[in-house]
């Protein structure tokens, strides 16, 4: 059996080739309130796209669809050709594996050193033996933490544990990076930093999805852009790169 056993019904139109990510006309409601309504966005391999909007608009909510952080209320979202509705609960990880995530708050466990929040992960994902430690320094060199690999988190700047959590969500080779406000906490060198790295792995084939309202960043960066308001697809745009 394989993955793409899951025969969408957000049928790929005549699209030469289907889209990495397909979110067909999409609710999330909690209770009363509705925190998407109607969306339908296509997002194809290797592209790089900021989801902006105000505070509320439902960036987070978008994100969360995709990986199945929340089921929809209403729709369909086909990652990679697994369409969630129908994925069994034993097929989850087959489709968390294709992401990597990063959030405002870092998430590394504080009592556990850099390495070794990257290391659980390495492991996580079925490396064995010395080639552990060949990945875990290597990542932590990809984002020029290797000397901090002693280190405990609450003894790291924002920045710097960042950088840990973008070196985190690379470990397992994901398709997919997800950034939820990845620059919310840090100051303009350390975002202009974490950006550098989210474009240096999108360089190297990954899929970049960056929830973010720093408008200075996304113009900074140009590219697709998909504004959220009030749940709904206000513009799905491409915008020039300003430098
Ligand atoms: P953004 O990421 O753009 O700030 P969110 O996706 O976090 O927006 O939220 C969109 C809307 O859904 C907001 O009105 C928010 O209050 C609401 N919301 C998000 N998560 C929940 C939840 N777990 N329970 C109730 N309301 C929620």
């Amino acid at each position: 059996m394989t993955e793409f056993d899951d025969t969408p019904e957000a049928k790929p139109s005549d699209d030469a080739i289907a889209p990495l990510i397909r979110l067909f006309h999409v609710y999330k409601r909690y209770g009363a309130k509705t925190a998407l309504a109607d969306i339908s966005v296509d997002i194809a391999e290797k592209e790089f796209v900021f989801i902006s909007g105000h505070s509320g608009a439902g960036k987070s909510t978008l994100l969360k669809m995709t990986y199945l952080g929340e089921p929809v209320s209403q729709g369909q979202v086909v990652v990679d050709g697994l369409n969630l509705a129908r994925l069994s609960r034993d097929r989850i990880p087959l489709l968390r594996r294709k992401f990597g995530i990063i959030f405002q708050d870092y998430k590394l466990i504080p009592t556990r050193t850099v390495y070794d929040n990257i290391a659980l992960v390495v492991e996580a994902v079925g490396t064995r033996g010395n080639l552990i430690d060949k990945r875990v320094k290597s990542l932590l060199r990809s984002v020029g933490m290797e000397d901090r690999q002693k280190s405990y988190p609450p003894g790291l700047s924002g920045g710097e544990q960042q950088r840990v959590a973008v070196a985190r969500a690379m470990a397992g080779n994901p398709k997919i990076i997800l950034a939820d406000e990845p620059t919310g906490s840090l100051d303009h060198d350390a975002a202009e930093m974490i950006f550098d790295l989210l474009k240096k792995f999108h360089a190297h084939g990954a899929t970049v999805i960056i929830a973010t309202h720093d408008t200075e960043l996304i113009r900074n960066t140009g590219g697709r852009v998909i504004i959220l308001k009030q749940g709904c697809v206000e513009t799905d745009t491409v915008i020039p790169k300003l430098r």
